[in-house]
């Protein structure tokens, strides 16, 4: 999408009077437009994402008031789910805090030295009862001495949180969810964590760190999340200049790796 100005231009004195110069600029906004239409899109889904809570809220609230009000058993349940509904919520808010967050220091390259293997071993710690909860083991391989980065503590916690807490989601019950730590002498150091989930099909995998992208209706109704989890971790590790590379069998499982 082009925008098109035509101007004079006023040269008097350089060129005889009776000549006419005009110019024609030309600007691509294309990418202005797309990045207007993303914005768009984005209010849209996040308003979409806290209504469908919301409006579970007030039902039940109405039902308690009016039904279920000498009903204590029933009263029990609603309340139960509406803290669901009230949890979801206040996740989808923090998620979105963070993105704005994120977005607001882009182009500040963050600078602490973090030693990876405590760290890793701090988020496994953190996750082990969500793992016991999916029935599935985290298992951490990890090399000797310190493998250090240039980072944001607190980002990648959040980032490895992520990605630990989505094979346990999709992996596979009963199976292990494996994190690999490879030191960086001399080749890049890198974080990959393994699952034996069913696996991402491959028209999905570009599309992950979109907000809000999930792969299948089921994924946002059986899990809980808010599709923002990729997208954080995408733009905290473009921050820290490193990848995100994704590998996926159909049946076989998912392997997502960070190259610093
Ligand atoms: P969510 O809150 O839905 O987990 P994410 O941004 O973290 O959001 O992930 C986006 C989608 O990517 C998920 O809904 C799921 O469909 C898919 N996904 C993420 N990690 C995996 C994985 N390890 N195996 C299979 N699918 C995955």
């Amino acid at each position: 999408v082009f925008i098109l100005r035509v101007a004079p231009v006023d040269l008097s004195g350089v060129v005889p009077p009776s000549t006419k110069l005009y110019v024609l600029s030309f600007r691509d906004v294309s990418e202005l437009r797309r990045i207007d239409r993303m914005r768009s899109d984005f209010v849209a889904n996040a308003s979409h994402e806290l209504r469908t809570p919301l409006a579970s809220l007030r039902g039940f609230i109405e039902t308690m008031q009016g039904p279920a009000r000498s009903d204590p058993a029933a009263r029990e349940r609603f309340l139960g789910i509406m803290f669901d509904q009230a949890t979801r919520m206040s996740r989808l808010v923090d998620d979105l805090l963070s993105l704005s967050r994120l977005e607001l220091k882009a182009h500040i390259a963050p600078d602490q030295s973090v030693d990876l293997k405590p760290l890793i071993a701090h988020v496994r710690d953190a996750l082990v009862p969500l793992a016991d909860e999916l029935g599935v083991e985290i298992r951490l391989h990890l090399p000797e001495g310190k493998v250090e980065v240039l980072g944001d503590r607190d980002e990648l916690v959040q980032v490895f949180e992520n990605l630990i807490e989505n094979a346990c989601k999709y992996g596979q019950e009963g199976e292990l969810v494996e994190v690999f730590l490879k030191n960086g002498t001399a080749q890049p150091v890198e974080v990959s964590i393994v699952d034996k989930g069913p696996g991402i099909p491959a028209e999905h995998v570009p599309r992950l760190t979109e907000r809000f992208y999930r792969v299948s209706v089921a994924d946002s109704r059986s899990k809980k999340g808010t599709g923002l989890g990729l997208a954080i971790v995408k733009h905290i590790l473009t921050r820290h200049r490193a990848r995100l590379i994704v590998k996926s069998e159909i049946g076989k499982g998912t392997e997502f790796t960070v190259r610093f």
